[in-house]
């Protein structure tokens, strides 16, 4: 019995007569003084219990039985990611409320004869005149159809005029209809969606990486592998990085196939997330589209996953179970003989190796669709004309949105960076003011008056005193975030309409949403954006990107800073221009000759990735190799450093393994922890599991010392 809890195995319990459990049943069983819900896993008990030691399972749920395709993916994940089967397991069970079976909905209908003396008011009237077509139907819904109010249905039913009656219970979700015309594909299109059709109609494990530059239409041609899907009469899955940018790609779901998909995430209400699971339990979402916990639903016969945008690192879950949605999403597509299809216009060096050695099918799509050209991406180079003395927009710039705007058109700030200044400084002493918590500067909200831990979460009001010396009304912010860049353009385009969009100001898909709307619409002349404005996105009026700091992403310099740079960029670039009107970029840069600003100012991305691939070839660093990281935290620092350096001190060695560290982290202390970090490196060839199993196991970590393992570590904070 595996349980839903961080434990390190499955339990066993006796099956009581007259129970019939199958591997995969959903169960309830005591655990401790508690009943807890489980899957029946597969494997023998341990003959070493003793027969009368086992509880017995108290009950069979009324729920369709996980699948082995599920239960072998849980076992996989937790494998791989060396963590406890039951916390898999868990996010297999994210809406346990599910596995109870719905209530039935009770409703009304118009009695089989009406009695003679009844009176038949005008209100009743409309009501027996809903009912007339003989169906039955809910007291909300009826009520409102015929304009009254409910208690009218009650003095209805005690007059005999209508009798209650259990409603068939009706499918969660319209199916899309895969037959529905979609647009007339370019022929390259036309090719590539019939490759695509051909991989799902084999109903075999395949992977294919679906690549072009933003604007050339994948979004087209995956959807009519999802088609073939649906004619297949399997489910398909499509995974989204942020189903905050999703909006406009239902719009273009339902417009393909005249209903919407189920949605996974996690703003879903506890009863929208128990019916969706019910229904794709039983087999009543064909098509679901989510973040990456979607992985974890319990499809009956899933024949296609899309991980679109597969080169976003919020595909990887850095908490909890960590791991990293792309990759389980081609090893669930393996287990369920699904095809794959991992679609970007900046894939990862990942999957363009894989799709390099073969190990991947390719299909590409070299243009724009409808003809709009790339936008001409230019540099501005800071050292030469930079901004005005305390501001962060350059003349270049500045005479670029000036002259979009006049144009009428639209024009876009992109900034990564919330808040108002990233760092606030004492004028007086030079002190900075840090998060008591973390290895962080606080970042000024001005708009919300208080200053922010991005890591944390701590807030606390502005100072008006510097705390380190006193002095009065000294500190002053230092850089700029996306508020302080809506203060600049205020004063330099006063008529213009300006919106912000960052995590903080546009919190949720219904805003996300409103806000595309509005920026369709042309209420918005001039957005101001963190990467929420990146990705996805069609705004067919806007023809001007400014990048305000494109050297941001290269500060810190992890492994895949330039390749995360490139991609960012190339995403934001790729909101210019997406119509008739040519688009135009600016990166401002103190380094336009960097080899990211050249590949982006050149639109030569092959080439920057193949540069990018030679250098990590001969030190075996990913993809070339593997890496899992350990990061030892604790209160206690001098805790976290003896257990890093125990670790430190018992790291495999050998051919092809290489330990680095420990070392404090870039982020060395963490809501309070002491972060210590080691990172364990192989070839190619060498499974980085096994080594870490074993190295673990030989220290001894206290019981105020974490350890969390990363394979194939994303972020290196
Ligand atoms: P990508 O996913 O590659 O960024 P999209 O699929 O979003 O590109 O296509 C870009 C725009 O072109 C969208 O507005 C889309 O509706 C439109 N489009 C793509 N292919 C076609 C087509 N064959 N016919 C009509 N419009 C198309
Ligand atoms: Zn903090």
């Amino acid at each position: 019995m595996l349980l839903p809890l961080p434990l390190a195995d499955a339990y066993d319990y006796r099956v009581p007569p007259g129970l019939a459990v199958r591997p995969g049943n959903f169960v309830a069983v005591p655990l401790g003084g508690r009943e807890v819900l489980g899957v029946a896993w597969d494997g023998e008990p341990d003959p070493a219990l003793p027969e009368k030691r086992l509880r017995n399972i108290l009950s069979v749920l009324d729920a369709p039985p996980m699948t082995a395709t599920l239960r072998r993916f849980v076992d996989w994940v937790a494998d791989y990611t060396l963590s406890p089967p039951g916390a898999v397991l868990r996010m297999a069970m994210s809406a346990p409320s599910a596995l109870e079976p719905p209530a039935p909905q009770a409703g009304w209908r118009r009695a089989a004869a009406l009695p003679g003396g009844a009176r038949i008011t005008p209100t009743r009237r409309r009501v027996l005149e809903v009912l007339a077509d003989g169906a039955a139907r809910a007291g909300g819904e009826l009520a409102e159809a015929a304009g009254v109010a409910p208690a009218v249905l009650r003095g209805m039913a005690d007059a005999g005029l209508i009798e209650p009656v259990l409603l068939p219970r009706r499918p969660r979700f319209v199916p899309p209809d895969p037959d529905r015309p979609g647009p007339e594909l370019r022929p390259e299109q036309h090719q590539a969606a019939e490759a695509l059709k051909a991989t799902v109609a084999r109903r075999a494990f395949a992977t294919t990486l679906l690549t072009g530059v933003t604007g050339s239409g994948k979004t087209e041609v995956y959807f009519e592998a999802i088609a073939e899907c649906l004619r297949q009469g399997r489910q398909a899955l499509v995974l989204l990085p942020e189903i905050a940018l999703s909006a406009q790609w239902l719009d273009r779901f339902r417009a393909r196939f005249g209903a919407a998909p189920a949605l996974w995430h996690s703003e879903l209400t506890s009863r929208t997330r128990r019916e969706t699971w019910r229904a794709v339990a039983e087999g009543e979402a064909p098509v679901l589209v989510g973040a990456r916990s979607a992985l974890f639903l319990p499809y009956p016969d899933l024949g296609l996953i899309v991980v679109d945008e597969e080169h976003e690192t919020a595909f990887k879950q850095e908490e909890g179970v960590v791991y990293h949605a792309r990759d389980m999403a081609v090893v669930r597509a393996r287990l369920s003989a699904a095809a794959c299809v991992l679609v970007s216009a900046t894939p990862s060096l990942e999957s363009a190796n894989n799709a390099q050695t073969g190990r991947y099918a390719a299909l590409h799509l070299p243009a724009r669709h409808g003809g709009a050209e790339m936008p001409v991406v230019e540099a501005v180079d800071l050292r030469r004309t930079p901004p005005e003395r305390g501001r962060f927009l350059s003349p270049p710039l500045v005479a670029a949105v000036t002259e979009t705007l006049a144009r009428g058109e639209q024009a876009m700030l992109f900034l990564n960076r919330r808040g108002y200044a990233p760092m606030t400084l004492c004028r007086a002493c030079g002190h900075r003011l840090r998060c008591p918590n973390c290895t962080a500067w606080l970042v000024e909200h001005r708009a919300a008056r208080r200053l922010q831990c991005h890591h944390c979460g701590h807030v606390e009001p502005i100072p008006e005193a510097c705390p380190n010396c006193g002095a009065a009304h000294s500190t002053v912010p230092i850089g700029p975030g996306v508020e302080r860049v809506l203060e600049e353009a205020t004063a330099l385009w006063p008529e213009a309409r300006l919106l912000v969009m960052a995590s903080d100001t546009i919190p949720g898909p219904a805003a996300a949403a409103a806000a595309a709307q509005a920026i369709q619409d042309r209420q918005v002349d001039l957005i101001i954006g963190t990467q929420i404005v990146a990705k996805g996105w069609h705004f067919p009026h806007l023809t001007l990107v400014g990048v305000v700091d494109a050297d941001l992403g290269l500060a810190g310099g992890d492994l895949r800073a330039s390749e995360r740079t490139v991609q960012l960029l190339h995403q934001v670039a790729g909101r210019a221009g997406r119509e008739e009107r040519p688009g135009r970029v600016l990166l401002q840069s103190f380094v336009p000759e960097h080899p990211v600003m050249q590949a982006l100012v050149s639109n030569d991305l092959d080439a920057f990735m193949a540069a990018e691939a030679d250098g990590r070839r001969p030190g075996h660093w990913p993809p070339f190799g593997r890496l899992a990281a350990l990061i030892v935290s604790s209160e206690d620092e001098r805790a976290a450093d003896r257990a890093a350096r125990d670790l430190g001190l018992a790291a495999p060695g050998g051919e092809g393994v290489e330990v680095l560290g420990p070392a404090p982290a870039p982020l060395a202390i963490l809501r309070g922890r002491h972060r210590r970090r080691l990172l364990l490196k192989t070839r190619r060839d060498i499974a980085v599991q096994p080594l870490l199993e074993a190295w673990l196991a030989k220290v001894q970590v206290p019981n105020n010392v974490r350890v969390q393992v990363d394979v194939d570590p994303v972020g290196f904070l």
